[in-house]
């Protein structure tokens, strides 16, 4: 590749190639994403704390943020951040490999290994990270992974990465997911050269706030002698006694083979892990490319991160679960009352999706809450499918029941906007 582009660089500047300008070609890709109404840009926030935002010197409410438990603006979690700063260093200086395994890796592991109830965890700079490293270490060409429709782009990047031959089943849909585990199945003979098939879901589905049915997930794969692996990103730190998410809650957290989650959301700092057994997780230290290669989280992180599972399991943390379970049901009320209640299958999250199909309609609806004060922006395709762009309302226990009926009130208002015709595009 370098003897390329050196030898493009020559030609160049013998005039032996006309390039097309890039900025030319970007500018061209923008203007058609602006024309369906697909472009994002980014909105500065100026300040938060706790639910409230301010952008452009305005103060709204917000209902996009995942810091379920309003841990990130915590008191005693920023405090930890600054000391593991001081002590420790701004940065870790090397990959965890080299010389960046420090202490307070080795103790946020720790913890979150008995958090998560497994033997091992192992820390990544994101869950993204854990991800893009985790699976294409487990699978490779020869095996199989088998993807919820829904699955977070994370999973479904790390499964092409992989290079396996990859099936997506329906949306929680066990009956498709059991005629891909028999397609599997067929695919060799027991013994030698059988490839592994890795089923890969999430607790609570980011878009939709639906919860995977985990314990017939997992009699399912146990049946074929499959894996699972289940992405707790929305489940950490809201569900349990402790926290510790669905999986543990409903006592399968021996079951699941790769527990993954984020430190970024309910858990307030940032970073990706990996829970499950010692075998796991020595092995992904040696392979999980993410991981062996990349400068170790800042120590100030790893600190604030210890402080944070700490602080989900302690009577504070849940009283906090308790005051985000309530304004949920406050929303959920309100919801049902404007025909746009969730369905009792679904399980409970802090996740609400109100979908109104098309792109322009979402945007619309978001723009409305905004002029409201209310800041819930649209989801569009490609985090969401074509027809079912939506306004993704988060809640956190940072919100008071006088937030929430603000928000009601929105909704009502945009509803009445769109009209029939989005309230008919309630699915897809
Ligand atoms: C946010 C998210 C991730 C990525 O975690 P980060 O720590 O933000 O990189 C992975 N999976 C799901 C379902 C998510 O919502």
């Amino acid at each position: 590749m370098g003897a390329g582009v050196a030898g493009c660089g020559i030609l160049g500047m013998l005039g032996g190639v006309s390039g097309r300008d890039m900025d030319g070609v970007l500018g061209g890709r923008l203007e058609d994403l602006r024309g369906a109404n697909l472009l994002r840009s980014l909105r500065r926030v100026d300040s938060w704390r706790g639910a409230e935002v301010v952008v452009a010197g305005r103060a709204l409410l917000n209902f996009a943020s995942n810091d379920y438990l309003g841990l990130a603006g915590d008191e005693a979690i920023r405090e930890a951040a600054a000391r593991g700063a001081m002590e420790e260093g701004a940065g870790s200086g090397a990959s965890r490999l080299i010389t960046g395994s420090l202490k307070a890796h080795h103790e946020l592991e720790e913890a979150l290994a008995a958090f998560k109830g497994t033997a091992a965890a192992l820390c990544f700079s994101s869950g993204h990270a854990a991800a893009l490293g985790a699976l294409p270490a487990l699978v490779g060409k020869e095996d199989v992974v088998i993807l919820d429709k829904l699955a977070h782009a994370c999973l479904v990047d790390a499964a092409r990465l992989s290079g396996v031959r990859l099936r997506v089943f329906r949306h929680n849909d066990l009956e498709d997911l059991e005629s891909k585990l028999r397609w599997a199945d067929g695919l060799a003979p027991e013994g030698a050269g059988r490839p592994n098939v890795l089923v890969v879901t999430e607790s609570v589905f980011s878009m939709d706030g639906d919860q995977a049915p985990l314990a017939e997930l997992v009699a399912l794969k146990e049946r074929f002698g499959a894996w699972l692996m289940v992405d707790e990103a929305h489940a950490t730190g809201l569900f349990g006694e402790r926290g510790a998410g669905l999986i543990h809650h409903l006592g399968l957290a021996s079951r699941v083979e790769v527990q993954m989650g984020t430190l970024g959301k309910a858990l307030g700092t940032a970073g990706g892990f990996i829970a499950g057994s010692r075998a796991l997780v020595d092995f992904l230290i040696n392979r999980a490319r993410s991981f062996v290669f990349s400068t170790a989280p800042p120590p100030g992180v790893a600190v604030a991160a210890l402080a944070a599972v700490a602080k989900a399991q302690s009577a504070e943390g849940r009283a906090l679960r308790e005051a985000l379970w309530s304004r949920v049901g406050r929303l959920r009320a309100g919801l049902a009352g404007l025909g746009r209640g969730i369905p009792a299958g679904a399980g409970i999250s802090a996740i609400h999706p109100l979908i109104l199909g098309e792109e322009r309609a979402a945007l619309r609806g978001a723009a409305a809450l905004l002029e409201a004060g209310l800041l819930a922006p649209a989801i569009r395709f490609p985090t969401v499918a074509r027809g079912s762009a939506r306004i993704r309302l988060t809640l956190t226990a940072a919100h008071r029941e006088e937030h929430v009926d603000l928000l009601l009130d929105g909704i009502g208002r945009v509803l009445a906007e769109a009209g029939d015709s989005a309230c008919a595009a309630g699915g897809d």
